[in-house]
């Protein structure tokens, strides 16, 4: 391709994507493909010969839309939201063309500093500890791991790092309720899953502080060494939020490292009215949030919190002969600060996000989804068929249908029938989730463009499933 042709296709390429975009509501949210369907279609051998940008376009509507879920519907309420908006996928249009790779400093010293700046802006606004530093990262897991990490080396004074596990015996513990990344970071941090201790919930699904306490205790007197404990601040099934100022005076009392899984919730916390969450964090030790999920900005990015540096860095930092710089010591090389070399230029998307919606108006979008979420619930409540099964603490709403008189069997089969019977449509896509064993449907109200007429529909969709049981 020459770049006269590449003038040409990218016009063209903006006009799809607006297109797209301009008629997203018309495709059906869920892909409706089946297993193997979209690899049949595709020719077993690559072309030796080269093929025109206008054979490669029309294969990609034909073959590889129908395979796609549209995360940017505002008829998405399944799992989290992937977000996007205009803004952010204008950066990622940048970062493509600039394709510069940031793993140090010198690499491209705008990428480092941007990405120092932007992590400081979100700090405060989210009134996170002042003197804490912030990251990016590709996923809450890896935060998490670099978290779990960070915890063994401090509290091994680096033995781990240096000669391996040794006589250490360790342990983290979180709520039956947290993310299945805590245990998939255990295990790769060595830690085994056999030390993740799952402390039960309350009602509200939170973790008892009670029963945390007592487990370090006991693991304490049989030679165990507590080293992380991980609180959920908005939980994937139901958005719990665990006692945070409770938990941080434990963690401070017996010297554990507290981590803070905010992955999907922690965006709220640019909201005012959701700062009290956060009571005691100037004692807890890291926190995660994805700007990905739920502030308007493309996957991937992710922000990563640290009250003290020198864990994460001295946990993960090298330097071959190759990266040796001048600089070293004066700038932040990120490439120190997680598991990765190689970084992209994150920073950029989140830069425009919020300099194109100024904070004023990216809480004014939380606030909208936030009412929205609180209309359904109403709904909910209201209707004599329906019933809420978790508090809603922000944008997420855990309900089924009971109609009384049925056993869990039946109801969990009804209610199953009505997601899919939605999912099917392809007018909008539901998942679920169980809480306290109850088979239970998950409606989450955050994609960026959501409105009323969309979430109306989609309870309308709903109710009409249900009809047919
Ligand atoms: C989504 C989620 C994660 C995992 O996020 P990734 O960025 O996909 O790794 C972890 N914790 C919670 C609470 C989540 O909701």
């Amino acid at each position: 391709m020459t770049i006269d042709e590449f003038e040409k296709q990218a016009h063209s390429m903006v006009d799809f994507m607006v297109d797209y975009l301009r008629n997203i509501e018309g495709f059906p949210v869920k892909s409706q493909v089946s297993p193997r369907q979209i690899y049949d279609a595709l020719p077993p051998q690559p072309p030796q010969d080269a093929e025109s940008m206008d054979d490669i376009m029309s294969d990609f509507k034909t073959t590889i839309l129908p395979g796609i879920t549209h995360w940017q519907s505002p008829y998405f309420h399944a799992y989290f939201p992937g977000n996007s908006s205009y803004p952010s996928l204008l950066a990622e249009m940048l970062t493509a063309t600039m394709g510069a790779q940031c793993m140090i400093w010198e690499t491209s010293p705008a990428a480092a500093e941007l990405e120092q700046m932007v992590m400081e802006w979100l700090r405060d606004a989210m009134t996170l500890p002042s003197d804490w530093e912030g990251v990016i990262q590709d996923t809450a897991s890896t935060a998490t791991l670099c978290a779990l990490i960070s915890a063994r080396e401090k509290y091994t004074n680096f033995d781990v790092n240096n000669e391996g596990f040794g006589n250490h015996r360790l342990r983290v513990y979180c709520s039956t309720e947290t993310h299945s990344s805590i245990e998939k970071g255990v295990k790769i941090a060595g830690i085994g899953k056999n030390n993740l201790t799952k402390i039960s919930v309350d009602e509200n699904n939170a973790m008892n502080p009670r029963e945390l306490e007592d487990r370090i205790r006991e693991d304490i007197k049989n030679g165990v060494k507590p080293i992380c404990v991980v609180a959920a601040l908005g939980t994937t099934g139901t958005t719990a939020v665990d006692p945070i100022l409770e938990l941080s005076r434990i963690c401070k009392e017996y010297d554990v490292w507290l981590h803070i899984d905010a992955a999907y919730a922690g965006s709220a916390l640019i909201l005012p009215e959701y700062q009290h969450l956060i009571q005691g964090i100037a004692d807890a030790d890291s926190f995660v949030f994805n700007p990905h999920k739920w502030l308007m900005t493309n996957f991937d990015c992710t922000a990563y919190y640290v009250k003290d540096r020198s864990y994460l860095v001295n946990s993960f930092s090298i330097t071959p002969e190759y990266l040796k710089t001048n600089t070293q010591g004066q700038v932040n090389d990120y490439r120190d600060w997680g598991v990765p070399l190689g970084r992209r230029f994150r920073a950029l998307k989140l830069w425009f996000v919020i300099r194109n919606y100024g904070i004023k108006g990216l809480q004014k979008v939380l606030r909208s989804h936030m009412a929205l979420a609180k209309w359904l619930e109403g709904e909910v409540l209201t209707h004599p068929d329906f019933e809420m099964m978790a508090p809603m603490n922000f944008n997420l709403v855990c309900f089924r249908w009971n109609p009384g008189g049925k056993d869990e069997a039946f109801l969990e089969k009804g209610n199953k029938a009505i997601i899919d019977e939605v999912n099917a449509s392809g007018m909008a896509y539901l998942t679920h989730t169980k809480v306290k064993g109850d088979y239970v449907i998950r409606v989450v109200i955050g994609q960026t463009y959501v409105e009323k007429r969309h979430v109306e529909r989609t309870w309308t969709l709903i109710r009409e499933a249900s009809a047919k049981i």
